[in-house]
């Protein structure tokens, strides 16, 4: 019997490895297809080099004169690597990113002079015909139009023969409608509140720029074998198939050795972030078998989020060449563990300091004591927003679920810094004496040792852990654009950088304190009203839901519930304070992710009604089918003993019966909740009807198919199994 399933099995089986031969030194090739400071310095004039230089550092505006000059310099850089089209890049609230090529090319109306074209006007400014990206209500379409504009703080690059000039995508009334905006002004925020901070310790600090150092998780699977799965072509997950007898029980995967296949399309993968600029360094097999992680070094926030969504792509477009399809949704298998998104997050001065690593000196660990305290105060106010950040349908199946971080926010900083916040809650209330200053600076702070890297513990359960010399948001979605939880992180801790400013300098002016008399007793005061939000503890313990709930922390299992913490009051106060978003930009998003989740849930429960109807319940009949004919036979035989002897077979007829009876009732019911949700008049509630009253379907109709495929010949089985899904290589 040759079903797709077979076919698709025997294509995944004889498949060599497709090889690939690095031919040049990745120092040689790194970033040789990106419009760099060398590639600008050799094709641009020098008032065109400056102009951008000074944009990049202090966000001047570049007029458009210069921006003749500079597309005039990019094309030439572009044609001497045979670039025929360019494009916009940017990233619509879809969550990936969009291009539209136009070829260099043109000629006059005439069809005389050919020449490659392209100018100022085309690198500055874009009007892509963009009526159906999501929009929120903000862009009437017989109004407005959106339009992109070049973000000269992430450099254009190539990609096979086309240019693509990084652009924000705003409405013409000026909202933003895309994830890379906000996220430039939340930078830019938390550079202004933090340079202002940094400059108690050192007063030559000019600028503060957040860094992002984020780690993929993924799965690969066989591109034959993918596709011959419906649920993970449309929704990226498998919504049926029984665990495999074999699953990461063995933890032989983890950190093994890498399988030739994947190890060849690495190479390749590598090599082509390598001529993006894109600074891949670690890669190696995670927990659950054909998952796996790549991560690069850290870089300046926005350019690291630009290079993790053209790394989602380059990452399917190179699997394409190895026979593989890449699954970044949270939870591609039951039962093995999901893929998450880890994002280092750190702040890092124009004097070359880490904000967030100990010093050698007294006065740099108060810096470090500084930023770190209030990063954690900015978590504790803010944690719901934080959650809502990274919610999500795929997402949701990893928060919580034992496995990953819990829906509840938390922090984890180790044994030691728990210590010395300890120490420092003892501080004296207004002036201290000077042996007590002497004390603390020496005693306290002082005594931090200037690597904390190898003795912070790690604990794997922390949405939320300081490692070192850095905080790492573990709880981000493997499948998430990582610009949404970054605008949240820096948008926050700004928004605390302004207020401790603030409070500091009260502090100082009224009870005449010294600076760090004053900055001793804030911090102290911080220290006592964050306890609730420290946690050092197993994440995925009951005792933790329960103790989170005795301290008043969210714990929001669900996407439509998290998310209503990004319309809350003190959010859109938070961001319109800060300049990140305004209220129509808050709401608009809100309702574009309560839609989004809605199509997702909507989309998996017709998938999951199509495949079950149309794959399970035939193959489970003509199962039963061989089973009757057997007793029948088995009847003819024996005659009236025949009961005794076909006992098993009758058995499992009416088990099949059983199942089969079961998830069409349950299909037909969760058809009727379907239609309910769907006449409901608000974002909100349809979100909520999907989640509550859909989704639970999928479990009951998922058990019946799987327990069928369990009774079922393996032969007739039409669907691939997780075993073969998991383990060809
Ligand atoms: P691990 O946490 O897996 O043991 P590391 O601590 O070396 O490994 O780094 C993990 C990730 O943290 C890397 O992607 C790295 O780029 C990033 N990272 C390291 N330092 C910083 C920093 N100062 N800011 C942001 N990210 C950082
Ligand atoms: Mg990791």
């Amino acid at each position: 019997m040759s079903t797709f399933r077979f076919q698709a099995l025997g294509k995944a089986s004889s498949r060599k490895p497709v090889s690939f031969e690095e031919t040049n030194k990745k120092s040689e090739i790194f970033g040789s297809n990106v419009f760099n400071d060398k590639a600008m310095r050799q094709f641009l004039t020098p008032d065109a080099y400056k102009a951008v230089k000074s944009a990049i550092e202090h966000g001047t505006k570049i007029d458009r004169k210069i921006a003749d000059y500079v597309a005039m310099g990019m094309k030439e850089w572009a044609l001497t690597k045979n670039v025929t089209h360019y494009t916009h890049w940017f990233q619509p609230l879809t969550g990936t990113t969009a291009e539209k090529h136009d070829a260099f090319f043109e000629t006059s109306f005439d069809g005389s002079d050919p020449v490659e074209k392209f100018g100022g006007s085309q690198l500055v400014q874009q009007e892509p015909d963009a009526s159906s990206f999501p929009n929120g209500g903000i862009r009437n379409t017989f109004e407005a139009r959106g339009y992109t504009a070049w973000d000269p703080t992430s450099p254009a690059f190539i990609f096979g023969s086309t240019l693509c000039i990084p652009t924000v995508f705003v409405s013409y009334t000026g909202e933003a409608l895309d994830n890379k905006t906000p996220l430039l002004r939340a930078l830019s925020a938390i550079d202004a509140a933090a340079t202002e901070v940094a400059k108690y310790f050192d007063k030559n600090v000019k600028k503060v720029t957040p860094t992002l150092g984020w780690e993929q998780e993924y799965f690969l699977v066989d591109a034959a074998l993918a596709n011959s799965r419906p649920d993970i072509l449309a929704t990226g997950r498998t919504l049926l198939g029984h665990t495999s007898s074999k699953g990461q029980q063995l933890d032989d995967h983890y950190f093994g050795s890498i399988p030739t296949r994947v190890l060849q399309y690495m190479r390749e993968l590598e090599y082509e972030c390598m001529l993006l600029g894109i600074p891949v360094k670690t890669r190696h097999n995670e927990v659950a078998p054909g998952q796996f992680e790549l991560a690069p070094i850290f870089e300046e926030t926005n350019l690291a989020v630009d290079h993790n969504s053209l790394l989602m792509d380059v990452m399917q477009k190179v699997a394409e060449r190895h026979d593989f399809k890449v699954l970044f949704h949270e939870k591609p298998f039951k039962g093995v563990n999901g893929s998450g998104k880890h994002n280092n997050w750190s702040l890092a001065t124009d004097t070359g300091v880490n904000l967030l690593s100990p010093g050698k000196t007294p006065m740099s660990n108060l810096q470090f004591l500084t930023f770190f305290i209030n990063t954690i105060k900015a978590v504790n106010n803010y944690e719901e927003l934080l959650r809502a950040s990274i919610a999500s349908a795929s997402n949701d199946h990893r928060l919580g679920a034992n496995e990953a971080p819990p829906a509840i926010i938390s922090v984890f900083i180790g044994q030691q810094l728990t210590k010395v916040l300890a120490e420092l809650e003892g501080v004296t209330k207004g002036k201290l004496s000077p042996k007590e200053k002497t004390d603390l600076k020496l005693n306290v702070v002082g005594k931090l040792p200037d690597v904390l890297l190898d003795n912070t513990d790690r604990n794997r359960t922390s949405p939320f852990a300081f490692t070192g010399n850095k905080f790492e948001f573990r709880a981000v979605g493997s499948s998430a654009n990582c610009a949404v939880s970054m605008t949240t992180l820096n948008s926050i801790v700004a928004k605390q950088l302004i207020d401790f400013k603030k409070e500091v300098d009260a502090l100082v002016e009224k009870k005449d304190l010294k600076k760090d008399e004053a900055i001793f007793n804030i911090l102290r005061e911080y220290i006592k009203e964050t306890k609730n939000i420290l946690f050092e503890g197993d994440g995925y313990s009951e005792a933790w839901e329960k103790e989170a709930k005795k301290r008043g922390l969210s714990n929001h299992k669900t996407t439509p519930k998290a998310l209503k913490a990004k319309v809350s009051k003190e959010a859109v106060k938070l961001f319109e304070e800060l300049g990140v978003m305004n209220h129509v930009e808050v709401e608009a998003r809100y309702e574009i992710e309560l839609e989004e989740y809605t199509k997702k849930i909507q989309i998996e429960g017709r998938v999951l009604g199509d495949i079950a109807r149309n794959h399970v319940i035939p193959t489970a009949i003509k199962y039963q089918n061989t089973l009757i004919e057997n007793v029948k036979g088995l009847k003819e035989i024996f005659g009236k003993d025949f009961e005794k002897i076909a006992k098993e077979q009758i058995g499992l007829i009416k088990e099949i019966s059983e199942h089969i009876e079961g998830i069409n009732r349950n299909i037909d019911a969760m058809i009727e909740e379907r239609k309910k949700a769907n006449n409901l008049n608000s974002a909100e509630k349809m979100a909520e009807a999907y989640c509550d009253k859909v989704k639970p379907y999928f479990e009951i109709i998922r058990e019946h198919s799987d327990k069928l495929e369990l009774l079922v010949d393996d032969e007739m089985w039409t669907l691939t199994k997780y075993r073969e899904l998991l383990f060809v290589k």
